[in-house]
């Protein structure tokens, strides 16, 4: 049979989303054909919203709808907690371990995939160290994350501020948004100085 070609087009864009494979990406497809007129005009308008109205916080990097996200307004703490994606913020909030601030790179240093400190959101974070104790490194316990954790500590240790790394009970490789809460907030408590 000779495919659709608006099916396929579809299938193709959910087929871009993280996760969904060739299969799923049809499914999901299928899935709009059924759907009302009314649903598909509200899918549409959500993915408009989102794009238009998410931004960065001009503090932290992270996404926020208004100019300063909810928690750089009401943390007042002496400790930023870095971390390479917004997901991973909300990994450590669900330990209620941390009650310090943020700060989001949008990834991690690549030599691999081109990726140097001018990629990422570091800049903004050395203007952010006045008052502030500690900076707990929270990358992933990968090469990638590690390699990043030195580099912060070499750039913010010689300025008087304390760096730290969270504990690698989390294994080698994994991903902190799967760690589980109790895994991550005992990395928390356990972190050692960089
Ligand atoms: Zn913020």
């Amino acid at each position: 049979m000779k495919e659709i070609k608006s099916i396929a087009a579809l299938a193709s864009r959910f087929g871009t989303l993280p996760g969904v494979g060739r299969k799923t990406a049809l499914r999901y497809a299928y899935a709009v054909i059924d759907m009302s007129e009314q649903d598909v005009d509200a899918f549409c308008a959500a993915l408009r919203e989102v794009k238009s109205s998410v931004k960065l916080c001009a503090e932290c990097g992270n996404f926020t709808d208004d100019e300063v996200c909810e928690l750089c307004k009401t943390r007042h703490g002496k400790q930023i907690c870095v971390v390479a994606y917004p997901k991973d913020v909300i990994a450590i909030e669900k330990t209620g371990a941390f009650d310090g601030k943020y700060h989001v790179l949008h990834g991690t240093l690549s030599p691999m995939n081109n990726r140097t400190p001018d990629d990422l959101n570091i800049k903004s974070l050395l203007g952010r160290l006045n008052g502030i104790d500690e900076v707990i490194i929270a990358t992933n316990p990968d090469v990638e994350g590690e390699a990043t954790a030195v580099y912060l500590a070499r750039l913010i240790k010689p300025l008087g501020v304390k760096v730290t790394r969270i504990a690698q009970g989390i294994s080698m490789g994994s991903e902190l948004e799967y760690a589980d809460a109790v895994t991550l907030s005992q990395a928390l408590g356990r972190r050692t100085a960089l």
